[in-house]
């Protein structure tokens, strides 16, 4: 799946917010955006007050870098929830969040999106059992991931799981940190989602 590979700390600045796309150093004074607070490129610093259409188009490139996505599998996943029951929005951040890289993210054991994304490509995680290393993968109430026990060893893993140690995961997912394991216990409501998104402007943007 192709994915964006640019310098992310630009995606921020365009953004004009903090996306935490770079684990650690985004809770450092290295963070970009505290350097410099405006939009990258040369009239970055001369944007004028966004029209409406500008403003549900910043939303949706916001929601779909914070999830690390290109248009194309945003579209879907927004299309997909446009079929269920419910809001669209809120059932379009409910399918983001059970993204596997995103649980591993929310579990503590990638520093961001990004690294989780990786670490699920290399094959460390089981679901019930069996090796998921699908990223996009969706998980499902009921569920088990776990750690393969070869990857507990891992120094990426063991650091990244002892610097979210004080981290308390959404309540729809039900940690056992003595057993590298975690059970999906529901599924995530918009109130579970820590992330300042309004997926109303989404829902307009696509819906134009
Ligand atoms: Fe964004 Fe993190 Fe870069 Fe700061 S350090 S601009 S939060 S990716």
């Amino acid at each position: 799946m192709a994915r964006y590979t640019g310098a992310v700390c630009r995606l921020c600045r365009r953004e004009g917010e903090k996306l935490f796309l770079k684990g650690d150093r985004c809770y450092t004074g290295k963070c970009a955006i505290d350097k410099r607070s405006y939009a990258p490129g040369q009239h970055g610093q001369g944007r004028t007050k966004a029209s409406e259409y500008g403003t549900h188009l910043r939303e949706k490139q916001k929601t779909k870098r914070y999830y690390g996505l290109l248009e194309g599998q945003f579209r879907s996943y927004f299309d997909k929830a446009k079929k269920q029951k419910g809001q669209a929005g809120e059932n379009m951040l409910s399918i983001l969040e059970t993204r596997l890289d995103n649980v591993i993210y929310r579990l503590g054991i990638g520093s961001s999106r990004a690294e989780a994304r990786q670490l699920v490509l290399h094959g460390h995680f089981l679901v019930n059992g069996k090796r998921v290393d699908i990223p996009s993968f969706l998980v499902k109430p009921g569920m088990i991931v776990s750690i393969k026990e070869t990857s507990r060893k891992s120094d990426k893993i063991k650091g990244n799981l002892e610097a979210s140690a004080s981290r308390v995961p959404p309540k729809w997912l039900e940690l056992d940190g003595s057993n590298y394991m975690a059970k999906i216990v529901a599924l995530p409501t918009k109130a579970d989602i820590d992330l300042p998104i309004a997926e109303h402007l989404i829902v307009e943007f696509y819906s134009k």
